[in-house]
């Protein structure tokens, strides 16, 4: 649509050196209000040329930004999380409004941010690093972790606020420069979080935000002046981003997505199994990266599993998130609705037993708003295309199996692995299932392990691409480049040249 055909929808912009920057073209992008099915705002879709700004912005702001002393940095994100306390609510709102998922989840995605703003505030520990005294006559040893530069991250829709915090609060706290390019489905978070920061206290040009789509992301990955790049999204773009970042020289870490499974022993406490799965399956409208999308039921368990599960997916409490009491919202565009019936269909096409169908669910008063509802699945096969592939919605599939080593080994074969979760009573499966399994993030009768702040988040297989996880001493590491120092000083320096290899002596 012509913007100049509907004037009161608002446009959203980039951000950089300070300032909103004006889109410089007029590609634009819909940004929707899910519940609603409504035009809620129209973003910029960003060129090279507003790529080339921002990043031109965060290399100038990025010498005196390097050289802050890290108890300085600290105290202005300090100061950013005194702001997000108070906007809290204000970011979840924006969240519900573009991604539709129920404000109370949208407030725990601000509370999950906030705690790595929280973790990078002890920056001056973090970046404290060894020291060897007199490891030869008169010489000492000690490591510097310094900044890289200009750094970008390229976020998905699904944690419009979180996951851009996964990257950020780190890489700002070890002394980089960024450019975030957020997801162009729900851009506005972004905005909000650039102002808080220049509140804060943050030097114009240290953080910016350029929106849009491929474009603005190819210009990243090809900027001379990016030194890193942090990724999160689908797989097949993960791929691609550390392909072409790596060969244009970037240090690249690139999270890719899921397909999360539950293992439910015979022996496992069947009611908490049956919260575990409805929450991680249909929170957040299963648009979680952790999302467990595969109960795999043992033994003779899925019998009583799966009539529990069917009758809890029946009754969801599907509505605008903004309601109180509502349990799931509605997918994020009509294009991801459509995708993920897509799957429903081609699932019982496959021979899957569809227990509840979500197809065509309608909200009161929402009539156009993009809902699917729960949907269960049982005798889900590992060869059907609903148990290979990511479906990023509310889907849950049931699969079946004889004993705890089958569902390892289905698991440990799918192409993904990023989260999985077992649910027991039995320590000792317990204690095989965490250390058998090829997963990066293992829950034990926790559904959905996301861990803190303060330990990192990734996944293995093709779930990740690059050798750091985010956040937590991982992200510091990723955000810093490793120096090792050696120094004596002149009057302990032996005289005349020596031409063997430096040993100890
Ligand atoms: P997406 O891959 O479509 O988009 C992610 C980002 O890449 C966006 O900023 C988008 O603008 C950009 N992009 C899209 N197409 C591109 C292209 N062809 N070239 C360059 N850039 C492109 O992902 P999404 O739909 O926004 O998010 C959902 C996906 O993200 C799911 O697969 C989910 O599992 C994954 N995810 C993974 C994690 C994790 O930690 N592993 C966390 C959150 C989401």
């Amino acid at each position: 649509m012509n913007i100049a055909e509907n004037r009161q929808i608002a446009e959203i912009h980039h951000y950089v050196g300070g300032t909103v920057r004006r889109a410089g073209t007029d590609r634009f992008a819909d940004v929707f209000n899910p519940a609603t099915g409504e035009v809620a705002a129209r973003v910029a879709m960003g060129s090279a040329d507003d790529v080339a700004a921002a990043v031109a912005a965060a290399k100038a702001a990025a010498p005196a930004w390097a050289e802050m002393p890290p108890l300085r940095r600290a105290r202005i994100l300090f100061k950013f999380k005194e702001l997000l306390d108070r906007h809290h609510d204000d970011l979840a709102a924006l969240i519900t409004r573009e991604h539709g998922k129920v404000f109370s989840d949208a407030k725990g995605e601000v509370t999950r941010g906030i705690e790595v703003v929280e973790f990078a505030c002890g920056i001056p520990n973090l970046l404290k690093t060894d020291f060897t005294d007199n490891i030869g006559g008169g010489i000492d040893n000690w490591n510097l972790r310094q900044p890289l530069g200009v750094v970008a991250g390229i976020t998905p829709f699904n944690f419009p606020v979180m996951v851009p915090m996964w990257m950020f609060p780190v890489a700002l706290a070890c002394g980089n420069t960024f450019v975030l390019k957020p997801s162009e489905r729900d851009p506005s978070p972004s905005l909000l979080i650039a102002d808080l920061l220049k509140q804060a206290g943050l030097p114009d040009g240290v953080f910016n935000v350029v929106q849009g789509d491929k474009v603005a992301v190819d210009a990243l990955l090809a900027h001379p002046d990016v030194q890193a790049l942090s990724f999160v999204g689908s797989t097949p773009i993960a791929e691609y981003i550390y392909t072409e970042g790596t060969k244009h020289g970037k240090r690249v870490q690139a999270l890719g997505g899921a397909k999360n499974h539950l293992v439910v022993m015979p022996d496992a406490d069947l009611d908490q199994a049956v919260d575990a799965l409805v929450g991680a399956a249909y929170g957040s409208a299963g648009e979680r990266c952790m999302a467990i999308s595969v109960a795999v039921a043992v033994g003779d368990v899925a019998d009583r599993l799966v009539p529990r599960l069917a009758e809890r997916a029946a009754t969801l409490k599907i509505r605008n998130g903004m309601e109180d009491d509502a349990e799931m919202g509605p997918l994020v565009t009509a294009a991801h609705k459509a995708k993920v019936e897509g799957y429903i269909a081609k699932g019982v096409a496959e021979g899957a037993k569809l227990v509840t169908d979500g197809r065509g669910h309608k909200v009161d008063g929402h009539e156009n708003g993009f809902f699917v509802g729960g949907t269960l699945f049982d005798n889900v096969k590992p060869d059907m295309t609903i148990y290979k592939e990511e479906i990023f919605g509310p889907v849950l599939s049931v699969v079946r199996v004889h004993d705890f080593a089958e569902a390892v080994d289905l698991i440990n074969r799918h192409e993904f692995g990023n989260g999985v979760s077992c649910y027991t009573s039995d320590g000792g499966i317990a204690r095989a299932f965490a250390r058998q399994i090829q997963v990066g993030m293992v829950g034990i009768n926790v559904p959905i392990p996301v861990p803190m702040a303060w330990h990192s988040f990734g996944g293995w297989k093709r779930s990740l691409f690059g050798d750091h996880h985010a956040y937590g001493e991982e992200g510091v590491r990723f955000y810093t480049r490793y120096k090792s120092v050696m120094q004596r000083w002149p009057d302990s320096i032996a005289k005349g040249a020596e031409f063997t290899m430096p040993v100890a002596k």
